[in-house]
């Protein structure tokens, strides 16, 4: 099979499907972060296992990645605006904490959701606030080179100067359309013109500033990715990640200074990927609006953290996806029925195309299954269809053994559901049933099975000399819409 089919991502950058080609020996991906003021919600997370399956999709073709995802713990203001509060500034005078201990306590929060779904931890996880002397650096130059003009409220990047400003985001520059969300600060000279450096202003004290050549300050959201991601990735690099609502105005003006800023006339970075939103109702699920739940919320609730990673690779990344929770309800079912039809651990390790066919041995059947799945995540990372194939591999009777294994192995690493070691009586929270040997736990857990068989045949008594046979093994049954779930007694 080789190295298969050619890995093809869709760039928001003009908008179609490309043939990816690293241009380096290692591809940089940058992902934006967290902005650390609050718990992030599941529809935050939707874009770290989007740049997850990315990271997995390149790791399969054996391609070697370093990838950043930056801690915005400074100069995202309230509202995404050039002049308003900072966000972390709103959210410690509300918590009557430091900024400090805000920033710490929700980059905490976010690194635990970032390990309950299973994301591959990024190689740096740089924090703004680390990088300010860079960012002044960054627009001196800029201000050096003309890009840029003063006004009391600070340095604004000129968009004029910008030849193809706004081509990610489509924005029709010369009719002026207003780039979303962004407030007219006084002065400024186009609606697309945006702030470097952010000066305090008469009689306002920020909690964070910095001194620089513009007054005592802070820096402007979108510098903080450019310095961050230039930095630690070098001057170009391959993919950069984040949600759709960045398509519009973070990643537009981050392309338009870093290309000002490095003046080689090359595109900064070749491939621009969006996910789209997790919806809660009609709407994008956001902090601000409120009531947007959180992974830590729907855990609570029963919920195994690998059913929301199920519910959202049940989706396209290029989809909204609404949050429901009869959606959560069927990927628990399916995680369930996945993780009890998988009784052929230990699976192999099957992280590359290569890797997944050598385990394969000589079943074309399973090559045949191993092709499908990397036809799938080479056209756009369909997750999806991946998914429909593992389901295929756990039935069909074609496949041999060491077949069956490499090809749900082969699944599990792009997916990366941690099937290996899901055992059925995991999916559902409740007490870990301490000290049951393998065979103890199997016998339980096919008791269970024929229990379920006997209720869906309506056979009471059958259902009922069961549920004693389990009671003397200190076995608790309770039946739930989502299935029988146990628990010693
Ligand atoms: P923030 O913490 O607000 O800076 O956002 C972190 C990441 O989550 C960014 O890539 C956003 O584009 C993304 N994001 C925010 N809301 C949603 C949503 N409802 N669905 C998917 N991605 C989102
Ligand atoms: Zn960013």
């Amino acid at each position: 099979m080789g190295t298969g089919h050619q890995l093809r991502l869709y760039n928001s950058l003009g908008r179609r499907l490309e043939d990816f080609v690293p241009s380096a020996s290692v591809t940089g991906v940058y992902s934006c972060g967290p902005t650390v003021y609050g718990f992030p919600h599941l529809g935050n997370m939707r874009a770290y296992v989007f740049a997850d399956t990315l990271r997995r999709a390149l790791r399969w073709k054996g391609i070697d990645v370093r990838h950043v995802i930056n801690i915005t713990d400074v100069g995202h203001a309230v509202a995404d605006t050039d002049t308003g509060e900072d966000k972390l500034e709103v959210a410690a005078a509300r918590e009557r904490r430091s900024v400090d201990d805000i920033a710490a306590f929700y980059t905490g929060a976010f690194m635990n959701d970032v390990e309950a779904l299973n994301i591959l931890p990024a190689h740096e996880y740089p924090r703004a606030s680390a990088f300010v002397g860079q960012m002044i650096e960054f627009a001196a130059k800029l201000e050096a080179g003309g890009f840029t003009y003063r006004l009391p409220s600070g340095l604004y990047v000129d968009t004029s100067k910008s030849p193809g400003y706004g081509a990610l985001a489509q924005i029709d520059v010369e009719g002026q359309r207003e780039a979303a969300g962004v407030e007219q600060a006084e002065g400024r000279r186009r609606k697309t013109d945006f702030a470097l450096w952010r000066a305090e202003q008469p009689g306002q004290r920020r909690v964070m500033r910095w001194d620089s050549p513009w007054g005592p300050g802070a820096p402007g959201w979108h510098l903080e990715c450019s310095v961050m991601s230039i930095a630690l990735l070098g001057p170009h690099f391959d993919i950069h990640t984040g949600g759709v609502d960045h398509r519009e105005l973070h990643h537009v003006n981050e392309i338009a200074q870093s290309e000002a800023y490095l003046g080689d006339g090359k595109p900064w970075v070749r491939y621009w990927l969006h996910n789209e939103f997790l919806q809660l109702g009609d709407e994008k699920m956001a902090k601000s609006a409120g009531g947007a739940p959180r992974l830590a919320d729907i855990t609570d609730a029963g919920y195994h953290p690998m059913a929301y990673r199920l519910f959202l690779l049940g989706g396209h990344y290029r989809s909204q996806l609404r949050f429901s929770t009869a959606g959560l309800d069927a990927a628990q079912a399916t995680l369930r029925r996945l993780a009890s039809r998988i009784q052929l651990r230990p699976l192999p390790p099957a992280e590359t195309l290569t890797a997944a066919v050598s385990h394969a041995g000589g079943d074309t059947a399973a090559a045949r299954m191993l092709d499908q799945i990397d036809e799938a995540i080479a056209s756009d990372l369909a997750t999806p269809r991946i998914l429909a194939v593992l389901q295929d591999a756990l039935r069909d009777p074609a496949l041999s053994l060491n077949g069956r294994r490499a090809v749900i192995a082969a699944a599990d690493s792009l997916l990366g559901l941690g099937l290996a070691a899901l055992q059925p009586r995991q999916v559902d929270s409740r007490p870990a049933a301490s000290g049951l040997s393998p065979e103890q736990l199997h016998v339980i857990e096919r008791l269970i099975a024929e229990r379920s068989q006997a209720r869906n045949a309506r056979d009471w008594a059958r259902a009922d000399e069961i549920r004693d046979e389990l009671d003397r093994l200190s076995v608790i049954v309770t039946d739930t819409p989502n299935g029988s779930i146990w628990e010693l007694r």
